[in-house]
């Protein structure tokens, strides 16, 4: 994919996993393994091979998690075992996984909201027999925290709304935005999500929208946009309220 700072190319694999089509990410300067992954969603095996058959393979120095839903890290347990590397998270998302298992627990499948849980049915949104679910643990990191990788260093930033904790991640002239900003706007908030605030993640919008036009956006679910496509439909989203 295109998109360099000071000369560094930053490479994105994408690999679509689970029920919901999550976008779990690949990030590296060319040339170099370090490698940050964002979002291991579910399908572990997959994930693992996209980095093992990497050409020259990568080194996962860490993992990030845009955020707690189910549909984001169904498959952290397996990777981080197999990866040795550090989850990432931030604190404020604590109470979103515990959420999650409650839900599950009360009715009997994730929450995907009323009309994608209807169109799955079936057992799409169930957990295999035998599952072991993650026990949660991350490693809180704050606004502002880098990661570096080779050449290039990633930011995370704290863009909450759609969950407490929502985390953005800002690497060259790229922003994997999670749930947070989509292509035509941002993600999910309202009364079904007690964790979720409009005028929050408006915020949050707000401050995606001050990188440059052509920043490229990678949304946790679907295609990708950039900045200078989106900025001008921001009026209208904030003025229909979701
Ligand atoms: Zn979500
Ligand atoms: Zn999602």
């Amino acid at each position: 994919m295109p998109g360099a700072t000071a000369g560094h190319d930053v490479v994105l694999h994408r690999v679509v996993v689970g029920a919901l089509a999550t976008n779990c990410w690949l990030v590296h300067a060319a040339g170099d393994r370090a490698t940050l992954l964002v979002d291991p969603g579910d399908e572990p095996r997959r994930i693992l091979d996209a980095v093992a058959h990497t050409p020259g393979a990568l080194d996962v120095v860490a993992v990030v998690l845009t955020h707690a839903h189910f549909d984001h890290v169904l498959a952290v347990p397996a990777v981080a075992a197999a990866l040795g590397a550090p989850v990432f998270a931030h604190p404020a998302d604590a109470p979103v996984w515990p959420g999650e298992l409650e839900h599950l627990r009360r009715r009997g499948h994730w929450d995907a909201g009323t009309a994608t849980a209807d169109l799955l049915g079936g057992d799409a949104l169930t957990p295999p027999p035998g599952w072991q679910p993650w026990d949660g643990t991350t490693e809180p990191v704050t606004d502002g925290h880098e990661i570096r990788l080779g050449p290039l260093t990633a930011t995370l930033l704290h863009t909450p709304g759609h969950t407490p904790g929502g985390l953005s991640v800002a690497v060259g002239a790229h922003l994997l935005t999670g749930d947070t900003l989509f292509p035509g706007g941002p993600g999910l908030t309202g009364p079904r999500w007690p964790t979720s605030d409009f005028a929050t993640i408006m915020r949050s919008v707000d401050r995606l929208m001050t990188w440059p036009d052509d920043t490229a956006v990678h949304p946790g679910h679907g295609s990708d946009t950039t900045i200078g496509a989106e900025r001008p439909q921001v009026p209208s989203w904030r003025a229909r309220g979701w």
